[in-house]
């Protein structure tokens, strides 16, 4: 099965990628961090990795960008190693919003301010809060060497281009972090919460990067290729879960049905999903829809998931 799949995708990945691509066209690249304004708006890059990690590469898969809303979902797995389930689900809920990534309007209907879930800024600065360390410079460095663990590459830094360029440009971030401080989710400083945040979402990866750090999840927590456990079973559980129902912002009910595979984007024009027990998938085009995701990658994943029989349901 794996064979016969490999070496069709094999055969057909760069018409696939060539098609999605004209789709580029229908997006725009996202402008409110003006670093990321950069970013070329015609390119569409993916990476497959199978179990051993042989990788499928298509497109301008070398392009590097920053993990945005992808590192999320690292940094809540990581505030669950460090905290548990109990005290990370006292800061944020688990229901979806349907709201805008970077919504204000939901944040006091779970219980009293607590963000809906840990995928939406919100939470995740909830989460970033809950990364264990005495300085904001231990948990930072905490941070990167969990990243560089999952995707199994020393060199992963923070691009400080982008991290200096949303720092300085965070308005809606700051005022959503001040609220949750007023309301008593942070226990540390609003600048030094923010610190953590920004610096997550400006690590810099590439196509093949996102794919190993998928492959982990996609077998529930062990790298199959140095056959180690690096997450707890239920917490990839738990992160998996908030991709299928949260991980594409307000298009995740849509994008599970039209793919139907837990997933990530990232205002970079990343997503980052996975085959559970087969592939790690990490793409990039920058182009965004209105929703916020990939136009080019979206589409790319839904001919993938349609050729392969890969929805869950
Ligand atoms: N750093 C970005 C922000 O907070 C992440 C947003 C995203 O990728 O959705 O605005």
């Amino acid at each position: 099965q794996h064979e016969a799949t490999w070496k069709q995708l094999n055969a057909h990945i760069d018409e696939w990628v060539a098609s999605s691509k004209t789709h580029t066209s229908e997006g725009h690249v996202a402008s409110y961090i003006p670093e990321l304004a950069n970013a070329p708006a015609d390119i569409l890059g993916i990476c497959i990795m199978d179990s051993e990690g042989n990788t499928c590469l298509a497109g301008d898969s070398d392009f590097r960008f920053t993990l945005q809303s992808i590192s999320k979902v690292f940094t809540l797995i990581l505030a669950l190693m460090d905290n548990g389930e109990d005290v990370v689900f006292s800061k944020v809920g688990m229901e979806p919003t349907g709201d805008d990534f970077n919504s204000m309007l939901k944040l006091e209907l779970v219980e009293p301010g607590i963000p809906f879930n840990p995928l939406i800024n919100a939470g995740a600065i909830a989460i970033s809060s809950l990364i264990a360390g005495d300085s904001t410079d231990t948990q930072v460095e905490r941070i990167l060497s969990f990243f560089r663990e999952i995707a199994d590459n020393p060199s992963l830094t923070i691009n400080q281009n982008v991290f200096k360029s949303e720092s300085d440009t965070a308005h809606r971030n700051r005022s959503l972090a001040y609220f949750l401080k007023d309301n008593g989710v942070l226990d540390r400083e609003v600048d030094d919460v923010l610190r953590v945040y920004f610096s997550h979402c400006s690590i810099e990866v590439n196509c093949t990067d996102l794919a190993r750090m998928a492959l982990v999840l996609a077998h529930n927590g062990v790298d199959p290729i140095r056959n180690q456990r690096l997450i707890p079973r239920r917490f990839v559980q738990i992160a998996k879960t908030f991709m299928f129902t949260c991980g594409m912002y307000n298009a995740s009910g849509e994008f599970a049905m039209n793919v139907g595979l837990p997933a990530k984007s990232g205002v970079s024009g990343s997503i980052l999903t996975m085959v559970p027990g087969h592939y790690g998938i990490g793409l990039v085009g920058p182009a965004l829809n209105r929703k916020g995701n990939s136009t080019a990658g979206v589409h790319l994943l839904g001919i993938l998931s349609q050729e392969f029989d890969w929805s869950l349901f």
